[in-house]
């Protein structure tokens, strides 16, 4: 790869190589604790069970924790359209951030220009489609919230680097908290669910709650400045933006 990174391997992967035509998607994350050093101490503890392809580290430093060719164990449960199980199929980027949990703050400039490069790349290598760059917490939107709304999805997606609306600001503002009918926020779900979002209530899950999930998981990632899990008319309308979009 032409990228630089420090090699600091992690024991927690499959004993079997994939091959590379698995290799459909890349999941982003953030490492939820509250120092770095912690973070990188458990994800290559054989004891934790967790691990990620790549590190980005606050400065900005790669750390290649398994080789691309081998299952890493960061996204768990999880779905996106017909996929499930997604880490055979993906590679697991980790980003430092302390997360919702401990003071959850804005990713510093170096690791989003290495999480660009490093991205590129791999969707170059790799072909990965636009739409199969997704956040843990969009294929599992009622475990996780990372790598959350301080996440800079659109101006990655200038980048071509995932997915984003093409809605105008002016008039997405016009509509923000604009009730929605019922039949608006059927559209809304059905759009969702083309989008990706799993359809699936998980067990024990009353379909109310799941579907809030879902809601929220779709403003971290497309209408970051309000989180209020309320279906309005902007996030109806972004909606109906996304599933036009044509690459
Ligand atoms: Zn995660």
């Amino acid at each position: 790869m032409a990228i630089k990174t420090i090699l600091n391997y992690s024991p927690n992967f499959n004993d079997k190589k994939r091959s590379i035509k698995e290799i459909k998607f890349i999941i982003f994350h953030y490492t939820g604790m509250k120092k770095e050093s912690e973070a990188i101490s458990r994800l290559t503890d054989i004891q934790s069970e967790v691990s990620c392809h790549y590190l980005i580290k606050n400065n900005g430093e790669i750390i290649t924790m398994v080789p691309e060719s081998y299952i890493a164990w960061h996204v768990g449960k999880s779905s996106w359209r017909r996929c499930k199980s997604l880490n055979k199929n993906s590679i697991g980027i980790e980003i430092t951030n302390p997360g919702h949990e401990f003071n959850y703050k804005k990713f510093s400039k170096k690791q989003i220009i290495s999480l660009l490069r490093l991205s590129k790349l791999l969707i170059k290598k790799y072909r990965i489609n636009i739409k199969n760059i997704l956040g843990h917490s969009d294929v599992a939107p009622e475990r996780k919230k990372d790598p959350g709304e301080k996440f800079p999805w659109k101006y990655l997606s200038k980048n071509r680097v995932g997915l984003w609306h093409t809605s105008k600001k002016k008039e997405l503002l016009k509509n923000r908290t604009i009730k929605t009918t019922n039949i608006d926020k059927e559209l809304f779900f059905n759009n969702l669910f083309k989008i990706g979002y799993s359809k699936k209530i998980p067990k024990n899950m009353s379909k109310d709650r799941y579907k809030a999930f879902i809601i929220k998981a779709f403003q971290r990632r497309y209408r970051q400045e309000l989180i209020n899990v309320k279906i309005d008319k902007e996030c109806l309308l972004i909606s109906q933006n996304l599933i036009k979009r044509k690459y």
